[in-house]
């Protein structure tokens, strides 16, 4: 169960579209109370590798490096697979919930309308992805 402290699906968004720009590693993470999953997005030509760590007690973890986490997930997608698919999966809990039912089960945050946006652009622009959007 992720909280609702951090905003999950902005920040894996925000995450994604920032390898588009300068930044060739992203990370964010899941704050599981007590655990922290740390999400580690690394870039590379056309790929985007996924690591995930997880650490005992998100209160003191921030600040560790990844190294001191345990590997729970990696894998590696080609970015305009893995784009679609994250903004594949943003578009489902939209049409699942819609803005005021996301606003409701998530209560701090609203439905992360302009990330996005953001990313369905740079997926756009960059990837030459032939799928429907
Ligand atoms: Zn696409």
């Amino acid at each position: 169960m992720v909280s609702y402290c951090t905003d999950a699906l902005a920040d894996l968004l925000a995450a994604v579209g920032g390898l588009y720009e300068r930044q060739r590693t992203t990370r964010f993470f899941f704050d599981t109370e007590p655990q922290e999953l740390r999400w580690v997005l690394r870039a590379t030509e056309e790929a985007i590798g996924v690591t995930i760590y997880k650490f005992p007690d998100v209160a003191f973890s921030p600040d560790l490096p990844d190294t001191d986490g345990t590997v729970i997930w990696q894998s590696t997608h080609p970015r305009r697979v893995f784009s679609h698919a994250v903004l594949d999966a943003a578009q489902n809990v939209l049409k699942e919930h819609g803005e005021a039912g996301y606003r409701a089960k998530w209560v701090l945050h609203p439905f992360p309308v302009g990330p996005v946006q953001d990313l369905r652009r740079l997926h756009l622009r960059n990837d030459a992805c032939g799928l429907s959007h």
